[in-house]
């Protein structure tokens, strides 16, 4: 049979293994990830497992039962494409199919690296060292108010801890919401006593602070850094497959990577998406959910299955629930259903009188159903939009 070898043993890694299982591959298949833990989902990490809610959150897979072979600790350096080999630290691993599921790695702050006190939240190694430093109840200083940084914040918050969140923009989120939109989540930080320092550069990490640009002094009892991702593709450099603007590996529409019988998926990947007209780097579980039935279809099929997702993703800070589905850049308008101060609103993008993308506070009726709008393309009445007591599917 044919060997498939898949690197990176998270959620996009894992979803390959188990799709493949599932419509029916017979060949080898192994997972070789760098982690030496047994592969796990990472929303858990800013959440439960770092409140020590849950001890961990490892997949509920039988790899074994699956035929699926783990190698794990074992991370890949290399691959020659023309030799069909993987290189790693212990030796070659012959393939006749490649996945390259090796997912994203946090950006550091320049000038902290090794600086004690200071971390990361990526890896289950990341959250149980976070669990004691919640614990102390220290002062915590966390840099990057995007989605992690919200997360782990509501976690120190809930853990009793007090928290300052440093954010470079005006906002936060200013990466991948329009400020209109982001506005009213300003608030959510102050309403659970965290404070916001919008507008503020970290210029150097001490021993028990951080220090602003404008000279202020922040104590920090430990530094948390959530300034964003970028793909985990530096291992691949030389090997001739082609890598992006942001280092992330060039899928086509069929997820396979610029070299003969090489395929990439999830957060290490973009790919051409026509519905939206654009390439897509997607960040977040869902794409490591969807992108693995795609390629391991186009592994067994003879005929390619494209991939076009609608992007979904959720986040849960300060108490709320927060999802978004769809993909906002080309929309032309803006409309609000229900109140941005309030518990529960959402935010629908429209272009035309198609629904392209919808955020959704508290209100998942509205995500689930905007959902199937945006896939369908069906045509809206904007004026009915705005009624939160109308369901959307009304609209
Ligand atoms: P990863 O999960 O990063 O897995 C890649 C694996 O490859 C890793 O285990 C890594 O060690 C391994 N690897 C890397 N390089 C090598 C190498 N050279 N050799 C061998 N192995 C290697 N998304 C949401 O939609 N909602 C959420 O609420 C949410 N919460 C999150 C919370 C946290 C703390 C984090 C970190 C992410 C969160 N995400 C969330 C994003 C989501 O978890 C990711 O999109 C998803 O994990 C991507 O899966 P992946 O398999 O592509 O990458």
């Amino acid at each position: 049979g044919r060997r498939v070898v898949v690197v990176g043993a998270g959620m996009a890694g894992v979803q390959t293994a188990v799709a493949l299982r599932e419509q029916g591959f017979r060949g080898t298949i192994t997972l070789v990830g760098a982690e030496p833990h047994r592969p796990y989902d990472r929303p858990p990490l800013s959440k439960a497992v770092l409140l020590g809610k849950a001890e961990g959150s490892a997949f509920e897979v039988d790899f074994e039962s699956l035929g699926i072979a783990l190698d794990l600790g074992r991370e890949a350096l290399g691959v020659r494409p023309a030799e069909h080999e993987l290189d790693t630290a212990a030796g070659p691993v012959p393939y006749d199919v490649l996945v390259l599921a090796t997912g994203a790695e946090p950006i550091r702050l320049p000038g902290t690296e090794g600086v004690p006190g200071v971390h990361l939240l990526r890896t289950l190694d990341d959250a149980q060292r976070l669990r004691p430093v919640l614990a102390r109840q220290h002062d915590i200083v966390v840099v990057g108010a995007g989605w992690i940084g919200a997360e782990f914040a509501t976690a120190a918050r809930e853990a009793g801890c007090a928290v300052t969140v440093v954010e470079a923009a005006d906002r936060p989120l200013a990466g991948a919401l329009p400020a209109e939109v982001a506005a009213p989540m300003t608030a959510w930080y102050a309403d659970s006593g965290a404070e916001l320092r919008t507008h503020a550069r970290v210029a150097s990490v001490e021993p028990g602070a951080v220090v602003l640009a404008d000279g202020s002094r922040l104590p920090a009892g430990a530094v948390v850094v959530g300034i964003g991702a970028r793909p985990a593709t530096g291992w691949l450099a030389g090997s001739g497959i082609e890598l992006g603007a942001d280092r992330e590996v060039v899928a086509d529409a069929y997820l396979r990577a610029s070299v003969p019988d090489v395929y990439a998926v999830g957060d290490c990947a973009s790919f051409p998406s026509a519905r939206y007209g654009e390439r897509l780097l997607v960040h977040h579980w869902d794409n490591a959910l969807q992108g693995p039935r795609t390629v391991a279809a186009n592994i067994i099929g003879d005929t390619p299955t494209g991939y076009d997702p609608v992007p979904y993703f959720w986040s849960e800070q300060f108490g709320r629930f927060v999802q978004y589905v769809g993909h906002h850049p080309a929309a032309d308008t803006l409309l609000w259903r229900g109140d941005p101060l309030g518990p529960a609103w959402t935010v629908c993008w429209l272009r035309a009188d198609r629904l392209v993308a919808l955020l959704a506070v508290g209100r998942p009726r509205d995500l689930a159903q905007g959902r199937r709008l945006i896939e369908a393309g069906t045509p809206m009445a904007p004026e009915l939009l705005a009624d939160p007591a109308r369901p959307l599917k009304e609209a």
